[in-house]
Order: C-alpha cells, then sequence, then structure tokens
C-alpha cells in the first residue's frame, strides 16, 4: 500500500491488474516476483480449464529463491476433495501461506507436484487457475476508489444489481447502505476509513461476485468486534457452501467444522485428521495448539 499512494502511476496499475487476477492479498512482493504473464481480463473459461475443486499435493517441497538453503515445505502430501473445508493449522512460520502461495501459483514447487482434478497445475494457464480462486485475507487491502469498484474488482462486468446482491451475501450492504454515497463512497488511504470487519466483508462481497470452485482463507487473528466477527463468520460459511475451502485457521469454530485439519510443524505435515481424532493425540501438536492458542 505503500505504493498506491504515490504518483508512481505504471506500478499502480501494475499491481492493480495483478490484484485482480487473484484476489486481494497481502504479499506483494510474491506477486511482483512473479515472472511477467500477460494477466487477461477475465474471460470465459476454456472447458477444459474448468476447476471442479479438487487438489492433490504429492511430495511437495519448496524453498524461497535465493534461500535454497532454508527449505520451507519438506515433501507434504495432502488432498483435498471437491467442495470440502480444508484446515490449515500450526505455528507461525510453519508454512501455511506458504502452501496457499504455491495453489495461487506465486511460485513453483522446488519438488514435488501439485495437481488439481489430477491435471498438473502447469497444464493450466495461469488467468483461468486464478480467476477460478478468490482469497480472502486477514487483513484486506482496498485500493483507492469507490466501494462499488472494489467490489466489482476482477468482474468488470458485473451489473450494479450483482454488485449489491453480493454485498447483501456479505453482510456488507447495511453499513454500505447507510453511507452517505453507498457504493459510490471513495475508499482506500485518501478516502473514508473502513473498519477491518468492514474491509473483510467488502473482500468477501468480491469473493462472492467472483463464484470461485476455490476459496482461500485467511482467518483474522485479533478479534474483530462482537457484532463484525458474527456477520464475517455468517457470510463466510455462505460463502464457502458448495466450494473448496483452504482456510489457514485461527478459530476453534471454523476448525472443528473442517472436513480435515492438516498440522503443520516446521514444513512439515505432522497430524492430520478431524478435530475430534487430533485432540485425542496425547501430547500431540493440535491438542496442544488447542490448548494454548485457538481462539474460543
Ligand atoms: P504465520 O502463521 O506466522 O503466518 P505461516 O505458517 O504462514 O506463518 P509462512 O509464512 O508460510 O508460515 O512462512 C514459512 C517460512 O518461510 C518462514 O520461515 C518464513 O520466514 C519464510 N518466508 C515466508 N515468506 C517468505 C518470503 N517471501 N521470502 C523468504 N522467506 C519467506
Amino acid at each position: 500500500s505503500v505504493f498506491i499512494g504515490s504518483s508512481i502511476g505504471s506500478l499502480t496499475e501494475i499491481y492493480a491488474s495483478l490484484q485482480k487476477s487473484i484476489g486481494a492479498t497481502e504479499n506483494l512482493f510474491a506477486i511482483l516476483d512473479e515472472p511477467a504473464e500477460p494477466l487477461s481480463p477475465v474471460t470465459a473459461i476454456a472447458p477444459e480449464d474448468a476447476l471442479h475443486g479438487n487438489i492433490r499435493f504429492s511430495n511437495v517441497s519448496f524453498s524461497y529463491p535465493g534461500r535454497e538453503s532454508l527449505p520451507v515445505l519438506r515433501k507434504i502430501s495432502f488432498q483435498v476433495r471437491a467442495n470440502q473445508t480444508i484446515a490449515l493449522v500450526g505455528p507461525s512460520g510453519a508454512g501455511k501461506s506458504t502452501i496457499v502461495s504455491l495453489l495461487l501459483r506465486l511460485y513453483d514447487t522446488t519438488g514435488g507436484h501439485i495437481s488439481f482434478d489430477n491435471k498438473d497445475i502447469h497444464q493450466f494457464p495461469l488467468s483461468a487457475l486464478r480467476s477460478q480462486m478468490a482469497t480472502v485475507p486477514q487483513d484486506v487491502f482496498l485500493f483507492g476508489g469507490t466501494i462499488l469498484e472494489n467490489i466489482a474488482y476482477g468482474r468488470e462486468d458485473a451489473t450494479e444489481e450483482e454488485i449489491i446482491e453480493a454485498a447483501q451475501k456479505a453482510n456488507a450492504w447495511e453499513f454500505i447502505e447507510r453511507l452517505p454515497l453507498g457504493l459510490n463512497t471513495i475508499v482506500g488511504e485518501r478516502g473514508m476509513q473502513l473498519s477491518g470487519g468492514q474491509r473483510q466483508r467488502i473482500a468477501i462481497a468480491r469473493a462472492v461476485l467472483k463464484q470461485p470452485r476455490i476459496l482461500i482463507l485467511d482467518e483474522a487473528t485479533s478479534a474483530l468486534d462482537a457484532e463484525s466477527e458474527k456477520l464475517v463468520q455468517d457470510a463466510l460459511n455462505k460463502l464457502m457452501e458448495g466450494r473448496t475451502s483452504i482456510v489457514i485457521a485461527h478459530r476453534l469454530a471454523t476448525i472443528r467444522q473442517a472436513d480435515k485439519i492438516i498440522v503443520i510443524d516446521k514444513g512439515s505435515i505432522v497430524e492430520e485428521g478431524t478435530h475430534h481424532e487430533l485432540v485425542n493425540i496425547d501430547e500431540g501438536l493440535y491438542r496442544n495448539l488447542c490448548e494454548m492458542q485457538f481462539t474460543q
């Protein structure tokens, strides 16, 4: 966001078009490292590139460019079936965000393979892949522009009716409607400052409009105010229905609902199962995290 407010127009544009293709993300530098590939506006997906939502990591290893001596993921294997919800949990620095970055192909694996519906990740055009995924990050960045533009990001063809409907489903409409300029309110650095929960609901509205096959959710670690919290949670629960969801989870409620929990420590999967299975592992990392870390 440091760059966005500056007058370097071209960088702002590059950033805007990148964000458009992958949805909001905090990881600006990861994206700017991405080898240049034309990012076409969202167009119809070729039938062979349409995702069902099955994901498989097979022996995936990874180290960040220039840090080859520091493996961040070590032979990670897991499978997600279409429409399942998977929670990634583990201590800070374990590698959860890195798994998400690989899924979005912000980086390529240094070992092993990622596939969607049994097809290698490299067989999909990057734009097709990313236009079928949406991310709702912990700390949502809104670019300088109207609320309408922020919601329609990546779906410029959306009508105002569709945008309002998306805002309603995201539980964002009630606060937007109360603003004097409504959808035309300018937000971002030079505009109206929205609360964390409000910004998150804008990101959810953006995702609702995008109707992704795969939803990536980075749960907030810090609690939002109670009302916002519930509105965000309800909107997310609706959004997750009928699509594959990968959640970097910090809330016990989310984790309990997940079809599968993958516990990561120092770049390896150390436990995998449902909440019920994992809390019963004596001295288990998950059980430990439950006692120490997760928000009730
Ligand atoms: P947290 O819960 O704190 O977000 P995490 O489990 O998501 O942690 P990652 O962000 O994936 O962990 O980080 C895994 C490791 O990779 C850490 O040691 C981190 O320092 C390193 N790392 C993350 N991003 C980069 C990057 N862009 N360049 C180099 N190293 C990185």
